[in-house]
């Protein structure tokens, strides 16, 4: 039976109790009595099913007291709508465990703070990386118990798209990654990794580098100056393999280029890390690089739009070769006829530097590779240029290491447009993207 049904037949109920009240009360001369009667029989009635549900629910009974019409199935609805709470909550408990439960399992720390920071949870690897414990430190902050250099900004600043990686020092021997995310109402979720190995490896592979690069100049040097003793040398023999002669020259000229890059990145590899606190005039630094390649180039056409004033803290060097490599690229592959366009200026508040060419363009796909070492889109075609394939991973470091972001847009067939916005200077060393 339906509730509305149930709820005509008690209204009747009710009817038929004050009639019968009103009926007796005439036959007992006088009806407002029988009337009143009826009615607080009715109310008494009322009252002790009210009395009944009030004790059944503070007393969290697990079947709902009998009762017939009305107030029984509002007794089994309210008994319904219990077990199908009580059923979800066990399902969210169960998988809040579970979660719990992975969590606890990681190798990496990983540690819940409220949105003012301090500890709600933790697992038993954040205990052993960090030297924490739930039991002591549960509700104190967080940036109290971890003492690790640049940590308190990276969380105080709020932009967590980039890991923060902390790089060994005196206090702690290892390195850390930091990722944060936030969720519900602020709290934080905080995955902290070990990545020593990693930054062992990849220090391995720097310093690889660096040495190889840095012996081979010496025999490239004799090599050189070997092959210029012979060119100069007036003889049959010598005329006889002058082709050869040539060849072996601008091979060694390109060695030459190429080890100056390797060291070169690995150099700012090395330091990419160390603050950079000098202030930097980026338009007399532009309108310099410009003037020199204007006069490397004279039959092309530069144009400049210099017109942000303000410093940026960094380093002139490296700066110097991020912008020149931007500038030098945008002239080879792009026509002689094409115009090259180098903008400083504020973009939606950001000090921006734009190189715009109107030459080959990139196609897509090879976009998001660009920055890899030695990454060509043609490998003949730069190589002919006299690239190396280094020249855009060694602005992505630069860039990396100012904080700012690089930036490429390419029309294939229309010409390219590469930015470094340079975002507010964060102390610390963000992980590379590569
Ligand atoms: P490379 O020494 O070969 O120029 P880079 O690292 O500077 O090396 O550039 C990588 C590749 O990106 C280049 O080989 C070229 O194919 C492409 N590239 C760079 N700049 C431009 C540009 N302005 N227009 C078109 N392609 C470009």
């Amino acid at each position: 039976m339906t509730f509305l049904k149930h709820w005509w037949l008690a209204l009747f109920r009710v009817l038929t109790i004050l009639g019968v009240g009103a009926a007796l009360g005439f036959y007992f001369g006088s009806i407002a009595s029988g009337l009143l009667v009826a009615l607080m029989v009715v109310l008494l009635y009322w009252s002790y099913q009210m009395f009944r549900v009030e004790q059944w629910l503070s007393e969290v009974a697990e079947e709902p007291p009998q009762a017939a019409g009305v107030w029984g199935l509002l007794f089994d609805y309210i008994h319904r709508l219990q077990s199908q709470s009580a059923e979800a909550q066990g399902r969210l408990e169960s998988s809040l465990h579970y979660l719990q439960d992975s969590l606890k399992s990681m190798r990496d720390a990983a540690i819940i703070t409220d949105p003012w920071g301090n500890i709600a949870w933790m697992n038993d690897s954040a205990g052993s990386l960090l030297g924490i414990s739930l039991d002591k430190d549960e509700g104190r902050p967080l940036v109290s118990k971890m003492r690790l250099p640049n940590f308190s900004d990276y969380l105080a600043v709020g932009d967590y798209q980039v890991p923060l990686r902390i790089p060994p020092s005196s206090e702690q021997k290892r390195c850390l990654q930091v990722e944060v995310s936030t969720f519900g109402g602020g709290d934080k979720l905080i995955f902290i990794k070990d990545i020593t190995e990693q930054y062992k490896l990849e220090m391995m592979r720097r310093d690889f580098v660096g040495n190889v690069s840095h012996e081979l100049r010496t025999p490239l040097t004799v090599l050189k100056g070997y092959v210029e003793n012979l060119q100069s040398l007036d003889s049959e023999l010598v005329s006889k393999i002058q082709r050869p002669l040539v060849q072996m020259d601008m091979q060694v000229v390109r060695m030459e280029v190429l080890l100056k890059d390797l060291l070169w990145l690995s150099r700012i590899e090395t330091i990419e890390g160390a603050d950079k606190t000098l202030p930097i005039y980026m338009t007399d630094l532009v309108a310099e690089i410009i003037e020199d390649l204007r006069a490397a180039y004279p039959e092309r056409k530069i144009d400049t739009h210099l017109e942000h004033d303000d410093v940026i803290l960094g380093d002139a060097t490296e700066l110097h070769s991020a912008v020149s490599n931007l500038v030098v690229n945008a002239l080879k592959y792009s026509g002689h006829d094409d115009l090259v366009t180098v903008e400083w200026k504020l973009d939606a508040g950001f000090p921006t530097l734009t190189v715009r060419d109107e030459g080959e363009g990139i196609k897509p796909q090879h976009i998001p590779r660009l920055t890899e070492r030695f990454y060509r889109v043609d490998k003949s075609r730069s190589q002919a240029t006299g690239g190396t394939g280094l020249g855009l991973a060694i602005v992505k470091h630069v860039a990396v290491s100012h904080n700012a972001e690089l930036l490429i847009d390419s029309v294939y067939g229309q010409g390219s447009v590469f930015s470094m916005v340079f975002k507010p200077h964060q102390k610390g060393t963000q992980a590379a993207l590569q």
